[in-house]
Order: C-alpha cells, then structure tokens, then sequence
C-alpha cells in the first residue's frame, strides 16, 4: 500500500513506510543537499559548527575564514589570546562564551588527542563547546560515519509536523528519528529537512502547495 497522510493514530510499520517515502522525495527534490557550514577539514568544520549556534550559516561562512587565517590548526588556535578571537567572531553574536569554547576546544584536542579532531562520540562530544549535535554534524560531514542524527532547530521543527516524533528534546527526536530512517541516511537525512526547513517548509510560512511532501504531511495547510 503507498505510504500516505497519517490519519488518527499511525502504526509503526506505516509510519516506517511514510519515512522511506519522505526520505526518497527529499533526495529527489534535494539531490544537492549538503553541509552549508564551509570547511576544509575536521577543524574548521568544529570551529565553525561551534560558531554557528544562534547564528546563521551565511554569517558564519563569511567570519569563520579570517579565523582560519589567523589560526590555521588546533595548536595556533589553542595558543590563541582571547580577546583576538573575540574580536574575529564577535559578529557572530555570544563571542565571548564561542571564544571560550574554541580555545577550550583547541587546548582539550592538543592535550589528550596529540592534535588530531577525534573521530568518535565519545571523544568529540565531550570537548569544549561540543555536545552530541555538534559532534553528530564533524563525524557525519568530515569522517563520512553515520553515529546519531543531528538534529537542530529545522530538524526538530520538521520532525514534529510531519508526526515523525512527538519529542521535544533533541535527543529523544534523534532517537525516533534513527529508529525510522537506514543507518546510512542519517547525516543526509538532516541536510535533507534542513534544506526543506530553510526553502520549503519554512517556520511560521510553509509553502504547503508547493512542498513534495504534502499527501505524506498531517500538519499540511491546505
Ligand atoms: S506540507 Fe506544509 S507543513 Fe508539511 S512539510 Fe510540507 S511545507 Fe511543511
């Protein structure tokens, strides 16, 4: 039976079907759906996902590289004089505590990693500024492993109105997110909604007439 538009209360195999038909649409309407945080590598990748809370990835992409200039790798970062690297991002809005963070992290990845941007949860989620989001978007975008779902603002807004989760919490959406969607979409799949989220399905103006995803939609304004 094709997947389609959820009606009172959905099962799980049909929310299963509803997820492979969402996540197909997507791909098709989306076959460029990419990280839009610009790096080079695992540093500038952290550096730059750190920056980009509360703050737009186009803003980010024009600060980040005088950052990068000035500190190229995790040492010269980690060496850093703060108030240098709160003067480069203070655009970017929170600098103080972003400065904090990038240094911090600098010094952690120098101190117990040899220099080297750890390429697992355990490690990465645990440095400065970095928490299970962050560390979901350097192992899916610089290491290609597929270890959770990240899930920002559009991912857990988009998650709730196409009834793919009830959550609020991140990380309980991740975790519904991962039992509905293959291991390995997970990094695509939240380039995916993000780029519904910023083109399609936008916050408080929803294009619902000309989203791909409308007959497969039970928030669809119609
Ligand atoms: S149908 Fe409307 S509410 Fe649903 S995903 Fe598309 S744009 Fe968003």
């Amino acid at each position: 039976m094709p997947a389609s538009r959820p009606r009172g209360r959905e099962s799980k195999v049909a929310m299963q079907a509803r997820a492979r038909e969402i996540l197909k649409r997507l791909k098709k309407r989306y076959p460029d759906a990419h990280c839009e945080l610009d790096h080079r590598n695992a540093f500038e990748l952290l550096c730059a996902t750190i920056l980009s809370a509360q703050c737009t990835d186009a803003r980010v992409n024009l600060v980040a590289p005088a950052l990068f200039r000035r500190y190229p790798d995790v040492e010269a970062l980690s060496a850093a004089r703060p108030e240098e690297v709160e003067e480069i991002i203070r655009s970017t809005g929170f600098f103080r505590n972003k400065t904090k963070s990038l240094i911090g992290m600098a010094n952690a990845v120098v101190d117990r990693h040899g220099g080297d941007i750890p390429a697992s949860m355990e490690q990465l989620k645990v440095l400065p500024g970095v928490g299970r989001k962050t560390a979901n978007v350097i192992l899916g975008n610089a290491f290609g492993i597929n270890e959770g779902v990240t899930v920002d603002t559009h991912v857990g807004r988009l998650s709730r109105l196409l009834r793919l989760s009830r959550n609020t919490d991140p990380e309980r959406i991740e975790r519904d997110l991962m039992a509905l969607f293959p291991q390995r979409d997970w990094a695509l799949l939240s380039h995916l909604l993000i780029f519904h989220g910023r083109r399609t399905c936008i916050a408080r103006r929803p294009r619902c007439g000309e989203c791909v995803l409308v007959d497969l939609c039970p928030s669809a304004q119609l």
